[in-house]
């Protein structure tokens, strides 16, 4: 795959990226059940068992915009999904980018890139390169006359609520007026100057996201986070002129896992469940340019209601998958979600 392979830009991208067999999945020789034979393509070698108890394999094919197999650098994941977009949020559009999959199967490593250590290679994700490209269409001639500038939030949507990643994690309410516009009371938006600004408050943001008070990278896993990246004109009122919402979604394992009878863990499961099915239902009427959006849904949906109406707004969904046979099951929920986003 190279830059060459680029389609002209859609209003809904769906993709699908395989992450490699990690050293832990090695140890257990786990068994590599995902490929990626061609553009756009994936394939599951689902283990069955036959009537008489013989196992065979069955291979289920997906069909996606674009699909990265293991090889593949967060650089060019970025370059077919995220990049195209900040084009056009300098053209008053609305963008959004979701990472979508199980815990573990890599959307923090597509998002947030790899922050660990202060390693010389330790690589970017699409935040980071985002936002590096966005202030490269600052200094842009065709944009400068715009006169705008650029403002970063950053929050956590955790069983329904929204916590402020800029703000001490403080509580916020979620407001609608009679003109349908929602609110985030108080979330903070920072004016950021640089693009290091931005990866600054990344850092900050992210150490937030994962020092809850109970079990740390459990709670991360539950919530979504959402980092915004919004082009605002220097006049008195600051209009509003574009916006990119990036998404770190919930892992959506727990849509299957009914073993738990933990009574907050039913409750954040149907949040979750409801939250991503939501979603589905809103990127499905942009595809269809409804009038009727169903953002009320959920708090995740409110939240970006703008970024599912209007003829500019684009969207962008990457599916992420674990490729081992233990992963199967979560694997196939995954690329049907992903596979129904864009049937219209
Ligand atoms: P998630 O956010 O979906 O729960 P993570 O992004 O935290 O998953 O990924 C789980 C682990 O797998 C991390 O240690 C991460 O560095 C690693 N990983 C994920 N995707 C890749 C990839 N494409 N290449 C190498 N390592 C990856
Ligand atoms: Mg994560």
């Amino acid at each position: 795959l190279s830059t060459t392979d680029l389609i002209e830009p859609q209003k809904i991208c769906v993709c699908v990226r395989k992450r490699p067999l990690n050293r832990q999945e090695i140890n257990k020789k786990e068994i590599d059940v995902v490929s990626v034979p061609g553009k756009g393509i994936l394939l599951v070698h689902e283990p069955k068992h036959k009537v008489d108890l013989t196992k065979y394999l069955d291979n289920q094919v997906f069909h996606f915009d674009y699909s990265f197999d293991e090889n593949i650098t967060n650089e060019l994941v970025y370059k077919f999904t995220a990049q195209p977009l900040v084009q056009s949020i300098y053209e008053g559009g609305m963008a959004t980018c979701f990472a979508y999959g199980q815990t573990g199967s890599g959307k923090t490593h597509t998002m947030g890139g790899d922050f660990t250590g202060k390693r010389q290679n330790s690589s970017k994700g699409i935040y980071a390169l985002a936002a590096q490209d966005v202030f490269t269409y600052l200094k842009h001639r065709k944009y400068s006359h715009l006169d705008l500038s650029v403002y970063v939030s950053f929050f956590e949507i955790y069983n329904g609520k929204v916590y402020d990643l800029l703000n001490k994690k403080a509580k916020l309410r979620v407001l609608e007026d009679d003109r349908q516009q929602v609110q985030v009371v108080g979330l903070e938006e920072v004016c950021v100057p640089t693009a290091e600004d931005v990866i600054e408050i990344i850092q900050t943001g992210s150490a937030y996201r994962t020092s809850g008070q109970t079990s740390a990278n459990a709670n991360s896993s539950r919530s979504h986070a959402v980092l915004q990246i919004v082009l605002r004109r220097n006049n008195r009122a600051a209009t509003l002129h574009g916006k990119f919402s990036l998404v770190d979604l919930a892992g959506n394992e727990r849509g299957t896992d009914v073993s738990s009878n933990d009574r907050s863990t039913l409750v954040e499961t149907a949040e979750i469940n409801r939250s991503l099915l939501a979603l589905k239902e809103c990127i499905r009427s942009l595809g269809k340019n409804s009038d009727h959006i169903p953002f009320r849904m959920s708090t995740l949906t409110k939240v970006l209601r703008d970024s599912f109406i209007g003829e500019r707004s684009k969207t962008c969904m990457i599916a992420m998958v674990s490729p081992g046979m233990a992963s199967c099951e979560y694997t196939m929920n995954t690329l049907r979600y992903a596979d129904r986003v864009k049937e219209l």
